[in-house]
């Protein structure tokens, strides 16, 4: 594992499509806490799940990356290619017994009658039943009640206690994929990641993630949830919103409009300078307090500058 000793920051899309307005300001933001701190930057292409995934984009979403000036620190780490290690988490939490296998149809779930944060959760039908044939079953890891809680770097302290706000959750589909709970903590664990910058949306995970790496041994990263860039409709700019890709042929642009959407105030004359120069003025004076807490709405208007 490696040292944990400096800032070690990661930004990882999922290609489900060409790098969006909405992962932009996730990637800027991620960058400039790094880079403000001295500190690394790592790029993980959480691909985890091919029937999501569009030919092409991991490619696409690295070129943007490239187009905008940001530099990662090491080789960029893919989830399809890590299936052994978190199998081989998988198997530790199977031998001390955190996890059964599991044959609830999703309609089963769906007619649970207690509710959690997410919608219904679990029964534990499955719970003290006899494992079943575990290459067509998915696998749940217990939960419990004990309190967990952290404090985010903007929302300050979230706490929840996983077996009633969530219920035992899914590390493995019965289809063989892993869980993005399960992967994002084996990975961010074995990449040494010690801050993680990402969208609110992910804010509600966060406990069932402290709970896995309290399992498994690994260090808690500190956590910060950014505001949530949605389209004029509220939803989230995502794929089956149809956001628009970021045009890199007007990078400058797309970088100066991400740093007000995260509550920065880039001078006029930005624009008239270059990728690196927006850089050099952007890691100096960035400031995360000024970041907003509420979702912000891209219109066409917001995006002139
Ligand atoms: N892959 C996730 C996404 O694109 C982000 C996961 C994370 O940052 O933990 O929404």
């Amino acid at each position: 594992m490696n040292s944990p000793s400096i800032y070690r920051g990661r930004f990882a899309p999922s290609p489900t499509g060409p790098l969006h307005f909405g992962s932009l300001v996730a990637a800027v933001a991620s960058y400039l806490e790094a880079r403000s701190r001295d500190g690394e930057w790592l790029v993980r292409i959480e691909d985890i799940d091919p029937a999501r995934e569009t030919p092409g984009s991991s490619k696409e979403i690295l070129s943007t990356l490239e187009a905008l000036g940001m530099e990662w620190n090491s080789k960029v780490v893919y989830q399809s290619r890590r299936n052994k290690a978190y199998q081989d988490a998988l198997s530790l939490l199977e031998q001390r017994d955190l996890i059964y296998s599991c044959v609830c149809s999703r309609k089963e779930i769906a007619d649970s009658s207690i509710t959690g944060i997410e919608g219904p959760i679990y029964p534990g039908t499955c719970r003290g039943s006899p494992l079943h044939e575990a290459n067509c079953s998915a696998w749940r890891i217990r939960t419990d009640n004990n309190l967990i809680e952290f404090s985010d770097a903007l929302r300050g302290r979230v706490r929840q206690r996983l077996e009633s706000d969530v219920g035992d959750f899914v590390l493995r589909r019965a289809d063989g994929i892993f869980s993005y709970q399960l992967a994002v903590v084996v990975d961010d664990a074995q990449q040494g990641i010690t801050h993680v910058v990402r969208g609110e949306d992910l804010l509600n995970s966060t406990t069932r993630q402290i709970y896995l790496q309290q399992l498994l041994g690994y260090r808690t990263p500190a956590y910060m949830h950014l505001p949530v860039v949605v389209n004029a409709r509220g939803e989230k700019l995502s794929k089956q919103t149809h956001a628009a890709p970021v045009d890199t042929s007007d990078a400058l642009l797309q970088l100066i409009t991400a740093m007000r959407f995260l509550g920065q105030t880039p001078p006029a004359e930005l624009i008239e300078g270059n990728v690196a120069s927006f850089w050099k003025w952007a890691i100096k004076n960035w400031k995360p307090e000024t970041i907003p807490l509420k979702n912000v709405t891209l219109s066409p208007v917001a995006r002139k500058f």
